[in-house]
């Protein structure tokens, strides 16, 4: 008889892809969802260092699967949905974490940086979303974790497209989630603090921003990697079952401030 825990909380079974999983925030989250159960998909651009965090999660028994995709092209968003699909015949879990982001004052931001955020930011995803949520509205189930940013809630300073994006994240959530909850896929979003990732090197690179952030924290420390996994695997369980359009922040306690 599975423990109360695995009941709420257990992951077996399921199919999990992961956008953005070869590092960071998106490898954290997967390694997450595998350990709760799930057999996961990763992604990114990358294929060797892919390989190797499927290398890892295969080395503790953890059966999982590497499909190379880039987010910010159409086309190659809807091959990685068919493909993670096909790979069991059924997709439970979408985590749309990849991400990208370019820091220029909003007077110089050039146009080529405002296509390629929001491409994979916000395009990337509706696509992503759209072609598992067909799948999932089909089967009557199925997760969508959104993985949107402080930058939801706040215009955040010389990122103006990852801003946009993210705030269209939220939102896109929300719209989802009002079309389909009540047809058992619920679409919900993490707003991750300020993370320890390559995402953020250059602000934790310059002392005096660095210094800003860390005071605003009520935890008095960056997030790690590691920090978002309780919330995921929440999100992407029957224990969230009756939550819906959320957008769950963690971040130390930064949006109560
Ligand atoms: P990261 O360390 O830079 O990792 C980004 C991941 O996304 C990598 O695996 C990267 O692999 C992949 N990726 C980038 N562009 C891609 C594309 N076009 N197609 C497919 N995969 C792509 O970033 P992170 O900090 O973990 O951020 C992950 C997500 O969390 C992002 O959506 C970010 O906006 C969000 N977030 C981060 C923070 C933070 O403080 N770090 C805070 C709030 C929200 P390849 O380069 O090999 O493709």
């Amino acid at each position: 008889m599975p423990s109360y825990l695995d009941q709420k909380f257990g992951l077996h079974g399921k199919v999990a892809l992961v956008t953005g999983s070869s590092k960071g925030l998106g490898r954290a989250m997967a390694l997450a969802l595998a350990r709760a159960g799930a057999d996961v998909i990763v992604n990114g651009r990358d294929p060797t260092s892919l390989n190797a965090v499927v290398a890892e999660l295969s080395s503790i028994g953890i059966r999982a699967h590497a499909i190379a995709a880039d987010l910010g092209q159409r086309v190659d968003v809807e091959r990685l949905l068919a493909e993670a699909i096909a790979w069991q015949g059924h997709l439970d879990i979408l985590v749309n974490n990849a991400g990208i982001i370019r820091r220029t004052p909003a007077a110089e931001h050039s146009d080529a940086d405002w296509d390629a955020v929001l491409s994979v930011n916000l395009d990337g995803v509706f696509t992503a979303c759209r072609a598992a949520g067909r799948h999932m509205l089909a089967r009557g189930s199925g997760k969508i974790v959104n993985i949107a940013s402080l930058l939801t809630f706040f215009g955040g300073i010389t990122v103006p497209g990852y801003a946009a994006s993210k705030g269209a994240v939220g939102q896109l959530t929300r719209a989802l989630s009002n079309e389909w909850a009540g047809r058992g896929v619920n679409v919900n979003a993490i707003a991750p603090g300020y993370m320890r990732t390559d995402n953020t090197a250059a602000l934790q690179a310059d002392p005096v921003r660095s210094k800003e952030i860390l005071s605003r924290i009520p935890a008095n420390r960056w997030g790690e990697p590691g920090d978002l996994e309780g919330a995921v695997v929440f999100l992407a369980s029957g224990a969230s079952d009756y939550l819906s359009g959320h957008i769950l922040a963690v971040d130390g306690g930064w949006c109560g401030r």
